[in-house]
């Protein structure tokens, strides 16, 4: 049974019913949708299909929107693709036509040329093609291409010097938060957050109660490096969002950042997210490369809660073939004993402390006396986050009536969500021990440890822990 949770993109090459349920039995947790493309409508349709398809295969698979955020982008490129050649003059318009050719191609950012010097080299694609710039005439910027390629429609832009002055927060970020919470989204990527902020602003806009998306600001920028603690401490679940993080500073930074990010975020208790080329090659390879694979299995041991697929599944060819590939060299990688977080190392606020002592106890409990599962009836997802933390051997079952919950938890290293019908304030123990037997997790004779609240099951209010034999 795989712990680690996989989070994938969905788009043209997947969002078809039947490639997206072989896509979800093939074990995706968590399917990402990029608001940075297509329509809202086409996003929202897409998420009525998750719940769907998933409710029918009897699994919480969780939503995550990712909001574009001020991404630089080119412009539409007639036919969808344009060969540019390495060594020939280049056009970046200040204005798109929406007709870009070899030759020229628009962006979203109206004053580009104000943002460039001749000499700076502008990144598109997360490096895929590269431009040196010559000069600015008017709104336009001539360019040398000195790493040719496709060029296709709406691809990242890097202009390193233009990050600092765009507006956080865009138009097209307020449509696709809109769509988020009316579709009940469960998770709300930031990109190119900056500060703690950024994401505050974003979380005073959403609903002040009833289901709301939990935040995952996207580690891409310098000045988020330089503001980790903030940022994770205002976050829900954190992404480390390497393709745009290897432009902003220099690529060989990004493998020991993503450790720190990850330890950072497991001594907080936040749900972190590794993304993006762990299996690039397999865009248009049915096999991944051998780096690729070391790659998604360092990840692990590293302790990511998450591995995030892109490209390869949003326009790949072999879309289920990555999921499975994923899968299963991270489940390979998982039988490796790596670092736990010790409870002293929890930054933990002084409210919390008790909570985190039990569900640190749960875990003790359970390893010594070899139970089958951790249970853990939740009305936040708090408790099963916390034992989480502690990368328990066995099973944890996050249990809630509320969709909204589960879908949280689909991103927690080794949470199974089970969903009940009853409200678990009446008997927290027997409804939650039920909910595991019916799901198979547990059986008749076995030992199961139960982390509850003695006051029920109220957000922060864990205090308990039982060890019973079904
Ligand atoms: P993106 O974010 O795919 O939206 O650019 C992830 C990353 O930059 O790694
Ligand atoms: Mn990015």
């Amino acid at each position: 049974m795989r712990r680690t949770k996989i989070v994938a993109t969905i788009g043209p090459a997947t969002s078809a019913r039947a490639v997206l349920q072989d896509l979800l039995t093939a074990g995706v947790d968590v399917v990402r949708l990029n608001a940075a493309h297509s329509d809202m409508a086409t996003h929202a349709n897409n998420v009525r299909l998750v719940r769907e398809l998933s409710a029918a295969l009897g699994r919480s698979v969780g939503v995550l929107v990712d909001l574009p955020g001020p991404k630089i982008r080119t412009g539409l490129v007639a036919g969808d693709a344009a060969e540019l050649a390495t060594g020939q003059e280049f056009v970046l318009s200040g204005s798109d036509d929406g007709r870009g050719d070899a030759q020229h191609v628009g962006t979203t950012l109206p004053d580009l040329a104000s943002w460039v010097q001749p000499g700076d080299d502008v990144h598109i694609a997360d490096g895929a093609i590269v431009l040196r710039v010559l000069q600015s005439v008017g709104n336009d910027v001539r360019t040398e291409v000195v790493r040719g390629g496709t060029l296709r429609s709406r691809k990242g832009m890097n202009l390193a010097r233009a990050e600092a002055y765009v507006e956080p927060f865009t138009e097209r970020d307020a449509l696709a938060l809109e769509m988020a919470i009316t579709a009940k989204a469960d998770f709300l990527g930031l990109s190119f957050v900056r500060r703690a902020e950024d994401v505050e602003r974003v979380r005073a806009l959403l609903p002040k109660r009833g289901p709301r998306p939990a935040l995952v600001p996207k580690i891409e920028t310098a000045a988020a490096v330089d503001n980790l603690p903030g940022i994770i401490n205002a976050s829900d679940a954190v992404m480390v969002a390497r393709g745009d993080l290897g432009l902003q500073m220099p690529a060989r930074r990004v493998p020991l950042l993503q450790k720190e990010i990850i330890r950072m975020c497991n001594r907080a208790g936040k749900p972190v997210i590794t993304a993006t080329q762990m299996l690039e090659s397999m865009t248009r390879s049915p096999l991944p490369t051998r780096a690729e694979v070391n790659d998604v299995a360092n990840a692990v041991l590293d302790g990511t809660d998450a591995l995030m697929l892109s490209e390869e599944t949003a326009v790949g060819l072999f879309p289920t073939q990555t999921v499975s590939m994923m899968s299963e060299v991270a489940e390979s990688a998982e039988s490796w004993a790596h670092d736990r977080v010790d409870p002293g190392e929890i930054t933990v606020a002084d409210a919390d402390r008790v909570a985190w002592a039990v569900a640190h106890a749960a875990v003790q409990a359970a390893e010594y006396l070899g139970v089958a599962a951790i249970l853990c009836p939740t009305r936040s997802g708090q408790t099963a986050r916390r034992v989480a933390a502690f990368r328990p051997k066995m099973p944890i079952a996050g249990i809630s009536m509320g969709n909204q919950v589960l879908g949280g938890l689909s991103l927690v290293w080794g949470v199974r969500p089970l969903v009940v019908s009853e409200a678990l304030e009446s008997d927290p123990l027997r409804i939650s021990i039920a909910a595991a037997r019916a799901a198979g997790i547990v059986r008749e004779g076995e030992l199961v440890a139960v982390v509850f609240g003695s006051a029920g099951p109220r957000a922060g209010s864990t205090d308990s822990v039982r060890i019973i034999r079904v």
